[in-house]
């Protein structure tokens, strides 16, 4: 499936914002949003609109989409399709929609720990190392639901990079809707994430402005 291919911290400078594309290297001091947060190609903001650099309310809402797409790692036609999933779900459409990203499988791997970014889990899951419920399941965005369960191919733990993971996994870092035995090194989904294991870092208002007009 076709995705994001670009230098990934240009979208972080772009967006003024660490939207944690890179695994470990995001945290340190190596990211280059700690050394200069400006926006690819050394211009500075325009001023105006108050302190807003100029962008027009729609500019605003574009920019929040493209984050929370780009941050989920997730092609504009398939989020406008989890967008029309979530607006016809009951509640939120806003939280339903993160709610629905949150589930994708890539996403899942990558909060057990099984993958540095949410490309790299993405690779993980591409190349059929992961089963959900007993089966080899390779499509990052296939949905998991309460009660699945998440965990390696026998085959795939002979490799290096599953030693590794399985050698620096913490159990204590999965979000709350999950859990995680080491020993095993399976993952379980608890329940569907709530409103407050969402990421509060996004303006999903904002987004659903977007497409509502
Ligand atoms: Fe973004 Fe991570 Fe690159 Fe920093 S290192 S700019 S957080 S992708």
């Amino acid at each position: 499936m076709a995705r994001y291919t670009g230098p990934v911290c240009r979208l972080c400078r772009r967006f003024g914002d660490k939207l944690m594309l890179k695994g470990d290297r995001c945290p340190t001091p190596k990211c280059p949003l700690e050394k200069r947060n400006t926006p690819p190609g050394g211009r500075p903001p325009p001023r105006g609109r108050g302190g807003r650099g100029g962008v027009s309310d729609r500019g605003l809402q574009l920019r929040e989409k493209q984050k929370v797409r780009f941050s989920y790692g997730v092609l504009e036609r398939q989020f406008r399709r989890f967008f029309s999933q979530a607006r016809r779900s009951p509640g939120t459409t806003g939280e339903n929609l993160l709610i629905l990203l949150e589930r994708r499988l890539d996403n899942v791997v990558y909060r057990l720990g099984f993958g540095d970014s949410r490309a790299q889990a993405r690779q993980v899951v591409r190349h059929g190392h992961i089963l959900v419920n007993g089966r080899k399941t390779d499509i990052p965005s296939f949905l998991v639901k309460s009660g699945d369960a998440i965990k390696w191919r026998e085959t795939s733990t002979k490799t290096e990079y599953y030693k590794r993971i399985a050698e620096e996994i913490e159990e204590g870092s999965v979000p709350n809707w999950l859990s995680l035995d080491k020993e095993s090194m399976t993952g379980r989904v608890l329940n569907l994430p709530a409103k407050d294991d969402l990421e509060a870092a996004f303006n999903v208002k904002a987004v659903v402005e977007y497409y509502s007009r």
